[in-house]
This record gives C-alpha cells, sequence and structure tokens, in this order.
C-alpha cells in the first residue's frame, strides 16, 4: 500500500522532502506526521480537500475537529470578510467578543463566565492553574491516555513536555479508582481533569457513572472539577454536560469554537472565574495579545448563532450517532471483534473482543487496521487521520456519509483477519 501512495503522490513527497531542510520532519504539528509522508493539501472547499497532485480526498481529518464547518461556509467567510475590512489588530475590547461570550454562556450549562485565549492548550493551562488557584493544593487527577494539549499529555508514561505539575493518573472509566483516590488523597487535590470522550487514546466515551463519580467525589473534597470540552462541546448544543446533566466547575473550549481561526476558551461558576476580574485586587491577571482577535471572535459569533445554531448542533449529533451506531452493527457482521466508539461525529474503530472502556484497550489489531484504513482511504478518496479517528463534518450530505461507510467497510472485509 505504501509504494503504490508514493506512486500516486509524487508532488506531495517532493514537497515534503523539500519542507525538512527547514522544518524537523517537514511540517510544524507534530500530529500530521504519518509514514510514508503526509499529503500536501492545496485546498478546502465544503466536506473536500484537493491535495497538490490533484486528488479531490472526502475530508474525515476535519482539522481533528476544528473543521466542523468545512472548508468555505459562506456565512463564515462573509463574517470574516466584514471584520477584517474594519481592521484586524485594533487593540481594544472589539465588536464581536462580548457577543461571542453570551453564545458560550447561553449555551454550556457551567459557563456563567467565560475567557478567551488563543488555543485548547492555553485553556487546559489556565484552567488548571485557577484551581491551583482557587483551592490552595497542587494534585491534579488526569486520565491515563488523555490528551489536554501539548504540555498535558498523559499516554504511555511521562511526556517530558508537559507542564510539571502534580499529576495523579488514573485509568478512564474507573469509578472505583476515582472514589478510592479521592478518599485517600482528595485534601492535596486541586482539580480533576476529564474528556467526557476520551479523544486521541481512541475516543472512547466516559461511563455516566464514571463522571458522576468524578463530579461527587470533586464536591465532597473541595476541588475543581474540570470538563476538557475542546472537543466534545461539538455533540450536542451544549456538549456532553448538557446531556448527560452533569456541571463541572469549569470548562474548557476550542477547536471548531473559533469557526477556523485559533481560539480557546476557558469558563465556569461566577465564583471561580471572577478571580479574573481586574477591577479586583490581588486577583489573577489573564494577558494575551491575540485573545480577543477579531477573525476567531467574528467566525466565532457566526458559526455558535447561525453556522452551528443548538438546533442544527441538537440534529447534528443525532445525525451522526444514528451513522456511528449503524457503522457498528455493519462492521459486526462482518466481525464480532469490530467496535465503532465514540459519540456522534467523534469515531474511531476497535478491533478487540470486547468494547474499549480505557486507554490500555487500544489493541495493536486496531492501530494496525486504522493504518491500514489511512493509507486505503487516501488510495481511494477518503481522509482519515493518521491514527484513524474519523471526524465528521456539517457539510457532509448523505452521499458522502455512505462512501466514508463503504470505504469502511471495504477495507475491513479486505484487511480485518489480516490485522488481528
Ligand atoms: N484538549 C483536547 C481534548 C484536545 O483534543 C485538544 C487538541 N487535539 C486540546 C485540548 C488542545 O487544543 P489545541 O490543539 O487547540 O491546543
Amino acid at each position: 500500500l505504501k509504494e503504490e501512495y508514493s506512486q500516486r503522490n509524487p508532488r506531495s513527497q517532493a514537497m515534503m522532502a523539500m519542507a525538512e531542510n527547514w522544518m524537523p520532519g517537514g511540517n510544524t504539528r507534530s500530529v500530521l506526521h504519518f509514514d510514508p509522508f503526509p499529503l500536501v493539501i492545496e485546498r478546502g472547499e465544503g466536506a473536500y480537500l484537493h491535495d497538490v497532485d490533484g486528488h479531490v480526498l472526502l475530508d474525515c481529518v476535519g482539522e481533528f475537529s476544528a473543521g466542523l464547518y468545512g472548508h468555505s461556509d459562506p456565512q463564515i467567510l462573509g463574517a470574516v470578510s466584514t471584520a477584517m475590512a474594519s481592521g484586524i489588530v485594533l487593540g481594544a475590547p472589539n465588536l464581536y467578543e462580548a457577543r461571542l461570550a453570551e453564545l458560550v454562556c447561553e449555551r454550556f450549562p457551567s459557563v456563567d463566565l467565560v475567557r478567551f485565549c488563543n488555543s485548547g492548550t492555553e485553556a487546559n493551562v489556565l484552567a488548571a492553574v485557577t484551581a491551583r488557584h482557587v483551592t490552595g493544593r497542587s494534585a491534579i487527577v488526569v486520565f491515563d491516555g488523555a490528551y489536554h494539549g501539548g504540555v498535558m499529555t498523559f499516554g504511555g508514561g511521562g511526556n517530558p513536555m508537559n507542564v510539571p505539575f502534580d499529576w495523579i493518573v488514573l485509568p478512564y472509566n474507573d469509578a472505583e479508582q476515582v472514589r478510592k483516590t479521592f478518599a485517600e488523597e482528595g485534601r492535596r487535590i486541586a482539580a480533576a481533569f476529564v474528556e467526557p470522550v476520551l479523544g486521541a487514546a481512541g475516543n472512547i466515551a466516559g461511563q455516566r457513572e464514571f463522571l458522576q463519580a468524578l463530579r461527587d467525589e470533586t464536591e465532597k473534597s473541595g476541588s475543581v472539577l474540570i470538563f476538557d470540552e475542546v472537543k466534545t462541546s461539538r455533540l450536542g448544543s451544549g456538549g456532553v454536560q448538557k446531556q448527560l446533566g452533569i456541571t463541572p466547575d469549569l470548562t474548557t473550549l476550542g477547536k471548531y469554537l473559533g469557526g477556523g481561526f485559533p481560539l480557546g476558551a476557558f469558563g465556569g461558576s461566577e465564583r471561580i472565574m471572577s478571580r479574573f476580574n481586574p477591577r479586583i485586587a490581588g486577583n489573577l491577571s489573564h494577558a494575551g495579545t491575540f485573545n480577543n482577535n477579531v477573525c476567531s471572535m467574528a467566525a466565532g459569533s457566526m458559526g455558535l448563532s447561525e453556522v452551528f445554531s443548538e438546533e442544527i448542533a441538537d440534529a447534528f449529533l443525532e445525525k451522526t450517532e444514528t451513522f456511528r451506531q449503524q457503522l457498528d452493527r455493519d462492521l459486526k457482521a462482518l466481525s464480532p471483534r469490530f467496535h465503532v466508539s465514540g459519540m456522534g461525529s467523534l469515531i474511531s474503530i476497535h478491533l478487540r473482543e470486547t468494547a474499549p472502556e480505557r486507554a490500555a484497550d487500544t489493541t495493536p489489531a486496531s492501530l494496525a487496521f486504522r493504518r491500514v484504513l489511512n493509507l486505503t482511504g487516501l488510495l481511494s478518496g477518503v481522509a482519515f487521520t493518521g491514527r484513524g479517528d474519523i471526524f465528521l463534518s456539517l457539510p457532509m450530505t448523505d452521499q458522502d456519509l455512505a462512501t466514508i461507510r463503504a470505504a469502511i467497510l471495504k477495507t475491513a472485509g479486505e484487511y480485518g483477519a489480516l490485522c488481528l
């Protein structure tokens, strides 16, 4: 497959080789690298990508979930052009940020007040620092396999890039372990961070009992519960917190929130977030030149108000969850070892005896299958991520979903048994 792929993509290969002269690995984002080389994309339109060798690819990379709105939504383009025509770097509160803040506060049950920043990573670091500040404690509970940003990564042992906080790493979906840890160490725990769907480790949905145990235990011990909904905020009109009726103390957001432009956000109860009010002496300072940049603010507020209104968000969750469950049934008809995990538009395929519950459940067979799917997809016109995530986006039609399903079933039929 790799040979066929190289032959089919000579310009991408040459451009990536050239780029290695100036950037280690030829690229500036580690996640985009896969063997033998990633494709260079010239442009995107709707749900499709056009690579430099002239191929058109149905885009299930979806910019790792930031591309929810697709590539050329006319309302987003209109909002950004209008904003840019009036100046880009105004160095003052602008016409858009309060509107975006209002939309975010309306939608996410835990968010009474919000602050913006430039990425999901930044939002999570700020949330961690805030929790340490308000509790006066240092330890932070996270879950094995979680990705909260380039400096908060908890898969496969220690990460030398991580911020040097006092991390307590627990297995995901293990309510008993959560109770035990809080019983023993609750008084030194500032916060618990959880992705309601464990993303990078294979889109594993958090069980209600587990998330509820976290809510109960953090409340009892006076720790701050932080939902990282950077990815999962797209799952319905108010993220997973609204679906489950479990309200964290702080929520972090990012990805699609800026309509494709860089943006992160963290918000929560007034009690916690008022610590950022500059009028109150001794409070936390939160600086950042681009925190309210007009492109992200304008695109973000157009996104939440029109492109991804609450009605559209709920309908999109329903449609994509139906797709995910049908794909699960179709694959199980080939082999009961296939499991289509995730929720709605965040999907991964696992190959194992039972459904995955935590990061350690991602088997070598699952990784092998995703690797093959990445290559067969790119050879047949569907772009999945290098590590096999499948992100669905708003402009995808029923026909596009049928194309994705057919590509997956064909690869499963041809290579599934080989991967086991
Ligand atoms: N949290 C989660 C759950 C994520 O998936 C990501 C990005 N993949 C981040 C945080 C970090 O966001 P960013 O890449 O914008 O820094």
